[in-house]
């Protein structure tokens, strides 16, 4: 099942690059793992899928420890973060989707080994329940970690809301675009700025229309029938 849910979604991501000329090979497919174990996990990695997220930092341990064979895979880490957690996890994984904070990039900066290439979390819709960073606040965040130099703003994440129609979908991606261009004309060498990550198993075809470089789908991967 899951060889034929990763060919439909792969098939979909050709499509959507096509509509608006884009090449296939910017966008990269996270498989989101966090409701499957580690054997379903490997089966993926068989498949020639080599970047896993999860949004727990326990669970992408567990995961990580359990497919250590496979030295090849990329981590991603796209959920909230706590700070008491930073030291068990930074130096684990190759991504990090969910930075929001000034506190949390001082604790990254306390704990990272090396530099850690982070996306900035952006709560474009204004969702209460969301995290992230106020669109407002955005440049002044990339002024506040300017010398931390473990961290590299390599891109903006932001989730859409689950009932959100397609046009409100729409309209949140193409502001996370508009932020990240903005970010991007600073050049910075910290915070080159050139990746959006966006797009979840309902609207990743519209994410990548407005131009998504990293989507993360996990039910659509997973889903039996
Ligand atoms: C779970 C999750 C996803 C994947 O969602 P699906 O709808 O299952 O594709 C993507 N991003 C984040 C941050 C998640 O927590």
């Amino acid at each position: 099942m899951i060889a034929e849910n990763l060919h439909k979604i792969e098939q979909e991501i050709q499509e959507s690059c096509a509509l608006v000329s884009r090449n296939p090979k910017d966008v990269t497919m996270v498989a989101v793992t966090k409701s499957v174990d580690s054997k379903t996990a490997s089966e993926l990695v068989e498949l020639g899928i080599l970047d896993l997220a999860e949004n727990r930092v326990d669970k992408l341990l567990d995961k990580k420890q359990s497919l250590s064979q496979h030295q090849q895979i990329k981590w991603h880490l796209i959920g909230n973060l706590q700070r008491r957690k930073v030291k068990l996890i930074i130096n684990e994984i190759d991504y990090f989707h969910a930075l929001d904070s000034l506190r949390l990039a001082q604790e990254i900066q306390k704990r990272a080994e090396h530099q850690i290439d982070c996306f900035i979390e952006i709560n474009v819709s204004g969702e209460e329940s969301k995290h992230g960073l106020n669109p407002a606040e955005l440049h002044s965040f990339i002024q506040e970690i300017a010398g931390l130099d473990k961290i590299r703003v390599i891109g903006l994440m932001t989730m859409a809301p689950y009932e959100a129609s397609e046009q409100e979908v729409r309209t949140i991606f193409s502001t996370l675009k508009d932020l990240q261009e903005s970010v991007k004309k600073l050049n910075l060498q910290y915070a080159p700025c050139t990746e959006l990550s966006m797009g979840m198993s309902q609207d990743f075809k519209t994410a990548i229309e407005e131009g998504a470089t990293f989507v993360r789908i996990g039910t659509a991967l997973f889903r039996k029938g």
